[in-house]
């Protein structure tokens, strides 16, 4: 696969609107949008750091994945995203033809829009990484 930047870094926060003075004030980043992915149970915030993204990910739920990462790990990075120059899809396929674990098969779609798609933190040295595209 080919791999043009970090496209951005997920950061799992109990609440955007007490984290956002931080990103904002204290680090001077702008945040440009927020939007809920409902299918993930998430609130996310996206705040521009040069050619990368910070995510913050709030649960809208106690059943979201982002409530059971800070209530087993705490507050912090949850995954890293790298942008694909060369499609997702291929990306996947080449990934499980190394034995990769995957946890989605094929790409679907994630906030802003792009085509996104998980690896297993089992199998990427304990970062639960994403594969994204426009
Ligand atoms: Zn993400």
């Amino acid at each position: 696969m080919k791999i043009s930047h970090i496209e951005h870094l997920g950061i799992a926060v109990k609440s955007i609107e007490e984290a956002l003075p931080y990103y904002e004030k204290t680090l001077g980043l702008k945040c440009y949008n927020i939007e809920t992915v409902e299918d993930q149970k998430v609130k996310t915030a996206f705040l521009k750091c040069g050619e990368t993204k910070i995510e913050l990910l709030e649960p809208t739920s106690p059943d979201s994945t982002i409530a059971k990462f800070i209530e087993n790990r705490g507050m912090g990075v949850h995954h890293v995203a790298f942008a694909i120059e060369d499609g997702v899809a291929n990306a996947l396929s080449e990934a499980d033809a190394q034995g990769i674990r995957l946890i989605d098969k094929s790409p679907r779609k994630g906030a802003e829009n792009l085509n996104i798609a998980f690896l297993h933190p089992k199998s990427t040295m304990g970062v639960l990484t994403e594969l994204c595209e426009k």
